[in-house]
């Protein structure tokens, strides 16, 4: 059984395994998954329990990850009757089946929204007494007057990280009709997953959109990294390159910035098909000298990723070819 979101006894909060996966490397974060405690969302099982009772992670900490990300029972895991997240196979078997062979790699969870603004998390003072104490009462203040945290925070189908939305186009890529039917907003933009993910060669159908496409190459350079994407933009006849650029200026002051050099290394060693996707900037039509003859000019499409938490390149085998 896969969970979309999980309890974090540190942060007295739900997080989904990409907030998870944020928290892990956010270098000004004090957080791994490793070392924290995840139960199960369902309030009324949780706190039926005692801390142990815990959930387990998968692919939380891979930078470079393939399969899609999840919470997951353990072989321990105890759930309440009646809990939605009971696990089929383990109440038939008494034995949680290995995922690798019945889990759908699918995420099957769309956020609704992916929130612009990152979210911000509290971590709360420890006191193991509090959490085993309390078989039926909420252990922090604000749930006890009965204050839900705000609905931003808390709203399972919103999202701040990047990567699950794109978890979800990239793991979904063949189900045409569900992402043609799933709805997303940035913004004030509200569009379907399939509208909203725009392939590189087709920019310049609407501003504003996730532009995605497969990586030629990327160029090392003194204060910045160019990725080039494979596809070509047609204008006015003209088949013209595209490109993005990445300051390290702009690296080098990321709160991610260890794991997102990491990707980058990766990308440019691994030699293996990669796709980049952006949201935030979209490549225009741009004059720049030529190597060989400076006085010369040629056009490209670019642009400069300004925010690289809208930003990621990663594997994606489902798309490939297509
Ligand atoms: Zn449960």
């Amino acid at each position: 059984m896969k969970f979309n979101l999980a309890y974090c006894l540190s942060l007295d909060a739900k997080l989904s395994i990409y907030d998870v996966r944020d928290l892990n490397f956010d270098e000004t974060m004090a957080f791994d998954s490793a070392k924290e405690h995840f139960q199960c969302p369902n309030d009324a099982c949780r706190l039926a329990f005692d801390v142990a009772n815990e959930l387990g992670t998968f692919n939380a900490k891979n930078v470079n990850y393939v399969r899609t990300p999840h919470f997951k029972n353990l072989p321990s895991t105890r759930h309440v009757e009646g809990c939605p997240y009971v696990s089929l196979k383990t109440l038939a078997s008494g034995v949680e089946a290995d995922e690798a062979e019945t889990d759908d790699s699918r995420e099957e969870h769309f956020p609704s929204e992916l929130l612009l603004t990152r979210r911000e998390y509290v971590r709360q003072p420890s006191s193991p007494a509090v959490a085993s104490d309390t078989q039926n009462e909420p252990a922090t203040p604000s749930t006890a007057h009965g204050v839900e945290p705000p609905s931003q925070d808390s709203t399972p189908d919103k999202t701040s990280v990047f990567a699950h939305p794109v978890e979800c186009f990239v793991s979904n890529f063949d189900e045409k009709d569900l992402l043609k039917r799933m709805p997303l907003k940035i913004g004030e933009h509200t569009a379907t997953y399939a509208a909203f993910f725009k392939k590189i060669e087709y920019l310049q159908d609407n501003k504003g959109l996730i532009y995605w496409g497969k990586i030629k190459q990327i160029k090392d350079y003194t204060q910045s990294f160019r990725i080039d994407f494979e596809k070509k933009v047609w204008f006015e006849k003209k088949p013209y390159s595209v490109n993005v650029y990445l300051s390290k200026k702009l690296i080098d002051t990321y709160r991610k910035r260890k794991a997102f050099l990491e990707e980058i290394k990766h990308a440019i060693e691994s030699g293996r098909e990669l796709y980049c996707f952006f949201y935030g900037v979209t490549p225009e039509l741009k004059q720049v000298p030529s190597k060989k003859n400076p006085e010369q000019t040629f056009g490209v499409f670019s642009a400069n990723i300004e925010n690289l938490d809208h930003f990621i390149v990663r594997e994606a085998p489902g798309v490939e070819g297509k």
